[in-house]
């Protein structure tokens, strides 16, 4: 079994640590690993390295920072393959998922290495007589990525390679769940040339939260995960004077028109439920069929939950693993009970799934539930595992004002074939991502991620133009020259430009 070390100044360390946790297979049930936890001196330590990185890499020039990112993306894109073994061995999605979810980090980081392009200031000559000004933005010092177990790999990739390439330092607190995937991109940045100290992980709970929290040292906190710590994460942060996006959780519908061809939603729609065990913040949980689109539709959709192979991720074959954790795996089968105890139909039924030779591994097979209700705990609750909720509504307008009226704004889908419907639903809904017969509409590197009301707290999203804007702060730069034949212009009144 492997101990798990926290990577502080370019070497992995257990720091101080007496604290542990266990990491699983999700697949088997058996324990594998042991993530150690650190305390708030060992937050403290990390801190320190980062501050003490801050120093020389905030001055690297655009040059040198830019070689380290290209370097790292071939390191990464060489190795794609390590960190998605890594991905599937603690998480237990397939190995082809893991696999995805590197290449769309990567995207991130390929963003990362256009950065002196992103830096580029304003400038305007002659804004008054003999009067330039111009702007550019400079990094904000160490900065901190607490991150969620889903994507163990992308989503703290969604913050450090834009951090950085912008010349700030980085401590990471991943999920102790799947952390083992963070110690291997340490020792590719390593590899890549980015000096030590510039990107820390600190393993951890609570504690280690805390302690970034609290840090006088850290300038700001990106964190993801679920909707009640990013909203005491930006609570606590933001009164400590820091600068916070927290990303949460979601609940994202997709809207099935009777104009869409029923076999390509089905087939979309089961992807998007089903896909990682539905363990994504941009699955889709919440089917709204309008009108006559529904009998066909859940016809449609038993039979693709029917077809899907669970196994284990590493599995030839299999294409949906377990979930995270057995607690998780009892609280799903316990709101898929409290469904058929309030009333809907259980189309599809995923509870006591066995996999040959993985009996203890952490299972739910493909569950459907029709006739949902917005008031059954099955949609009020983000289940974040393999449970698709259909619901009835007898127009778009309808299913627009069902979205509106859910807490969670992170991702939304429509499935038409008219224009004229689509554009209706993308002007209408209260979402941050919103796909047109694309259920996952996950926007690429060069755009930022984020969704609305409750699955965002703070003003940025992630990567993309606000991910640079926000690990950045702008200096306005107003000059003057004078020389001989230049009027004073001197004056008590407040400056003017002429
Ligand atoms: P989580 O909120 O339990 O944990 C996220 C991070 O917070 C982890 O690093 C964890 O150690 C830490 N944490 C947990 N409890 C804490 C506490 N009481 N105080 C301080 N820190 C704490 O989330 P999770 O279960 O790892 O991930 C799943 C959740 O993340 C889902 O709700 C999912 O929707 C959400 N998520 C959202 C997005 C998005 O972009 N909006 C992306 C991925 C995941």
């Amino acid at each position: 079994m492997s101990t798990i070390d926290h990577w502080v100044a370019g070497k992995p360390s257990a720091l101080a640590s007496t604290r542990s946790a266990p990491v699983y297979d999700p697949a088997t049930g058996r324990q594998t690993g042991d993530v150690l936890l650190a305390s708030a001196s060992d937050v403290d330590q990390a801190v320190a390295a980062a501050r003490d990185a801050f120093r020389e890499w905030s001055q690297a020039s655009l040059t040198a920072r830019t070689k380290v990112l290209f370097a790292f993306r071939e390191l990464v894109n060489a190795r794609a393959d390590d960190l998605a073994a890594l991905i599937t061995a603690e998480h237990g999605k397939v190995l082809s998922d893991a696999r995805g979810e590197v290449q769309r980090g990567l995207e991130v980081v390929e963003f990362a290495c256009g950065i002196p392009q992103l830096l580029k200031g304003d400038y305007s000559d002659q804004a008054s007589s003999g009067v330039d000004v111009f702007s550019f933005r400079e990094p904000l010092g160490v900065v901190v990525g607490i991150t969620p177990f889903n994507f163990p790999v992308m989503v703290p990739m969604w913050m450090h390679p834009v951090a950085i390439a912008c010349g700030n330092t980085f401590v990471l607190k991943p999920s102790e769940r799947d952390p083992s995937g963070s110690q291997l991109v340490a020792r590719l940045w390593q590899e890549a040339g980015l000096p030590d100290g510039v990107f820390n992980v600190v393993n951890g709970d609570v504690e280690a939260v805390d302690a970034l929290l609290d840090h006088d040292d850290v300038a700001a906190v990106s964190f993801v995960g679920s909707t009640p710590i990013a909203r005491y994460i930006h609570e606590r942060a933001s009164a400590n004077g820091k600068r916070v996006q927290a990303l949460g959780g979601a609940k994202n519908h997709a809207i099935v028109m009777p104009d869409a061809d029923p076999a390509f939603a089905a087939e979309h729609l089961a992807a998007a439920a089903f896909g990682s065990a539905g363990e994504r913040c941009m699955a889709v949980s919440a089917a709204v069929a309008v009108g006559a689109a529904g009998d066909a539709l859940i016809d449609e959709v038993v039979a693709q939950a029917g077809a899907v192979h669970v196994g284990p991720g590493n599995a030839d074959g299999s294409e949906m693993g377990p979930v995270i954790t057995a607690a998780s795996r009892d609280r799903i089968v316990g709101l898929i009970q409290s469904g058929v105890d309030q009333g809907a139909t259980l189309a599809v039924d995923g509870r006591g799934l066995v996999v040959p030779d993985h009996e203890d591994g952490f299972w739910v097979g493909p569950t459907v539930i029709d006739h949902v209700r917005p008031a059954m705990d099955v949609y009020t609750e983000e289940i974040f595992g393999p449970v698709l909720s259909v619901l009835r509504a007898d127009t778009v307008d309808e299913a627009i004002a069902l979205i509106n009226a859910n807490p969670y704004g992170n991702g939304t889908a429509i499935f038409t074939s008219s224009g004229e419907t689509a554009r209706r639903f993308q002007r209408g809904v209260q979402v941050g991502m919103i796909g047109i017969n694309v259920p996952i509409p996950v926007p690429m590197a060069y755009y930022s991620f984020g969704g609305w009301k409750d699955s965002l707290f703070g003003d940025k999203h992630v990567h993309g133009p606000e991910g640079v804007s926000f690990y950045t702060r702008a200096k306005v730069i107003t000059s003057r020259w004078p020389h001989v034949e230049m009027p004073s212009g001197a004056s008590l009144q407040f400056p003017t430009m002429t």
